[in-house]
Order: C-alpha cells, then sequence, then structure tokens
C-alpha cells in the first residue's frame, strides 16, 4: 500500500465521524448556518488553512497556501440538504425532521474536508495554493454564482478546478470521467393563467383557467417534440398544476411550474422565446390572460478535454483502470457549471451503488462510507499531479 493510501486509511475513524456528524444536521439552501459553521469551525482547525465565511450567505472557503510559489486549485463541495423526510433507520439519520442529505453533499463536505485535512500536512510536496469552496444552495437557487460574484475566483485565481459528486448509477470502486458536456443546463418557469371564476354549470359564463392550463400542459409538450431538432435532447416538464377549491366551481387562475432541460447553450437561451408563443396562443384562443417568468438557472456543465485526461491519469493511480467509466450525460444539473465556464476544470461522479441501493434524493438513499476514502485520494493525488 502506498504512503498517501495509509494516511488516508488512518483518517477513516474521523472520515466517517465527520459524514455522520453532517449527516445529522441537514439544512436546505441557503439556510446551511450549523453546517456552514461545522466546516468552517472543522477548517479552522487545519494549521495553515485561511479561512472564510459568510460568502454568499453561508458559504465558506478555505485557502491553504504552500508558501512556494505556483498555481492555484480550487476543489469544491456543497452543503444544502433537501427537503425530504429520512427513512434509511440510519443510528445517525437527521435530526431535522423533514430535512435530509439526499443528495450525497454530506460525503462531498466530508471528502473535501478531509482532503483539507491531508493536504496540509503534507503541503511541502506541492506549489502554489488550494482553495476549498463550500457553497450553498446548489439544489436551488444556486449557490455557485452568488459566491462568484462574491471575488471566489479572486486572490488567487484559481487556474484549475475540480469537483465531484457521489453517483450511485455507477458502482461504488469506480469513477465517472467524461470530457465535454457531462451535465443538462436547468431553468425553471412559472405560468399564472387568469379566466372568469363562476358556476361549474354554467361554462359558458366563465372562462375557465384550469382547462385552459390543461391545454398549456399539453401545448408545451410540442416544443420539444415539434420545434426543437431532434439531435438535440431537451426536455420540459411542468412538476406542478394548482387550480380549484370546489368540484362545482370553474376557478379563476390557475399556476403551473416547471423546468426545461437541454445540453445546448442556445437552447438554453432561446427557451422562453420558444414557450411562450405556445402559452399566449392558448390563452388568447381561451380568452383567459396569463403571467409568463422564466429563471434561466445553471448552463450546461461542460468538462475541460485536457483536465479530463488528467483527472484520469490520476485516477488510474486511485482505482484499476476498467473502474474508470466514461458515463453517459445526465439530464440533471450542477451549478458547478458557473465554475467550470470560467475556470478549466473537471466534474467527475464518485461510483457509489451497491446491490438495492436507493437513487440520489429518495428518502431512503446511503451510501457505503468506504468510498468516501476513494474520493479524498483522487483529490489528494490529483493536487500532487497538478501542483506537485
Ligand atoms: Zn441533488
Ligand atoms: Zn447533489
Amino acid at each position: 500500500m502506498t504512503e498517501l493510501r495509509k494516511m488516508i486509511q488512518d483518517l477513516e475513524k474521523e472520515i466517517i465521524e465527520i459524514r455522520r456528524a453532517l449527516h445529522q444536521i441537514p439544512e436546505i439552501g441557503l439556510k446551511e448556518e450549523k453546517t456552514s459553521q461545522w466546516v468552517a469551525q472543522y477548517l479552522e482547525k487545519i494549521p495553515g488553512m485561511e479561512v472564510t465565511t459568510g460568502v454568499a450567505g453561508t458559504g465558506v472557503i478555505g485557502l491553504l497556501k504552500t508558501g512556494t510559489p505556483g498555481k492555484t486549485l480550487l476543489i469544491r463541495a456543497d452543503m444544502d440538504a433537501l427537503p425530504v423526510r429520512e427513512d434509511t433507520g440510519l443510528s445517525f439519520a437527521s435530526e431535522h425532521g423533514d430535512m435530509m442529505h439526499a443528495c450525497g453533499h454530506d460525503g462531498h463536505m466530508t471528502m473535501v474536508l478531509a482532503t483539507a485535512r491531508i493536504l496540509s500536512r503534507i503541503k511541502e510536496r506541492f506549489t502554489g495554493a488550494v482553495k476549498f469552496m463550500f457553497q450553498p444552495a446548489e439544489e436551488w437557487p444556486g449557490g455557485a454564482k452568488p459566491m462568484i460574484d462574491q471575488g471566489l475566483l479572486e486572490n488567487p485565481k484559481p487556474d484549475y478546478a475540480v469537483a465531484g459528486h457521489l453517483w450511485p448509477s455507477l458502482p461504488q470502486g469506480t469513477l465517472g470521467i467524461k470530457p465535454g458536456i457531462l451535465m443538462s443546463a436547468a431553468s425553471m418557469f412559472t405560468i399564472k393563467i387568469t379566466g372568469q371564476g363562476g358556476h361549474g354549470a354554467m361554462p359558458h359564463l366563465c372562462v375557465d383557467a384550469l382547462d385552459t392550463a390543461g391545454q398549456v400542459v399539453n401545448a408545451l409538450q410540442r416544443v420539444v417534440s415539434r420545434k426543437l431538432n431532434p439531435l438535440t435532447p431537451s426536455v420540459v416538464t411542468v412538476g406542478s398544476f394548482h387550480a380549484g377549491s370546489a368540484p362545482n366551481t370553474i376557478p379563476q387562475e390557475a399556476v403551473l411550474k416547471g423546468t426545461t432541460r437541454t445540453f445546448d447553450r442556445q437552447v438554453w437561451q432561446n427557451y422562453p422565446e420558444l414557450l411562450e408563443p405556445v402559452i399566449k396562443g392558448v390563452c388568447d384562443s381561451m380568452g383567459a390572460s396569463y403571467e409568463f417568468s422564466f429563471d434561466p438557472g445553471y448552463p450546461p456543465l461542460e468538462n475541460d478535454p485536457e483536465m479530463v485526461n488528467l483527472l484520469k491519469k490520476t485516477a488510474a493511480k486511485v482505482v484499476p483502470r476498467d473502474r474508470i467509466h466514461e458515463p453517459e450525460p445526465t439530464m440533471g444539473a450542477e451549478d458547478m457549471a458557473f465554475v467550470l465556464e470560467r475556470i478549466k476544470g473537471c466534474y467527475f461522479f464518485l461510483g457509489s451503488g451497491f446491490e438495492g441501493c436507493a437513487p440520489l434524493h429518495s428518502p431512503k438513499f446511503d451510501f457505503r462510507e468506504s468510498v468516501l476514502l476513494t474520493g479524498v485520494e483522487t483529490f489528494v493525488r490529483f493536487t500532487l499531479d497538478m501542483l506537485g
């Protein structure tokens, strides 16, 4: 066993303790108060670590300088949990009722904290600096962009960036690394349709907002199937439909909420102009009015091909070569995309799948903590390879 792997294995007990402590205190996006405090306190105990808190709310930055001139690598973790009631039965399950680390961000924080701890012990083996980014609200509305707006990528400006996500659809002990587009752009929209409410027995005296909204839901599906190039994978999903309160009453108002996905930057930008004429056409035909709001959200996440090759070389020192996969891109999204738009970098999947495991965002989601050691080793070795 290499000396580095032994050093990481010796930290295993602490790695598990960190993960379980963070798992117990999940907080949803922009409310990561206890979590960011925990992270900052851990970082402050690491010799030589400069810690900045309160970046874009709850964001935390740790800066580890070697004292030798060189490049800067940014390593990122996300801190937010989900509004999900945990159903794992774990002894260290969420203490926060309706909130849960169901997307593995407890694992991501743990890996980056342990990486910081290890790197501080071996900082004579590399040059430059490592910036550790702990961001709020990855799930939505995003914490990476607000942290960038508050100076994340200055003093020093990172030359490279890396981050990873626990990935249950890849088997544990594997890494998923892919050049180019890995994840989709994600936008959210809201449509408020206003008609003329009235008696359910007298539709001719009303403008039915519910019926109009139903037609809008159907018509929006024509955008992907009839307006976009079939070679451009895209999704329009209406995930929320609220209207009406009584079986014999025609509602005055209906509110739809949905999301759009695409790997194509141009389609991402064009979505509002693709959706709105459809909404307008349906509403006009029924005599209803509408308000349409569109939040562009996150761009597609694109990995730099050169960085991907370098990370693959590093990964081959961590796991056997046949355990490095090139995963298919996913329509899931990631606001790390904002960092990778500005800094050459790579986002990878850390396989965490096991027989019968639950998917991300499930109230039963869990992973074997041994995968965290693989993640730590990947981050530590990548730092040595990039800055060594
Ligand atoms: Zn998630
Ligand atoms: Zn996630």
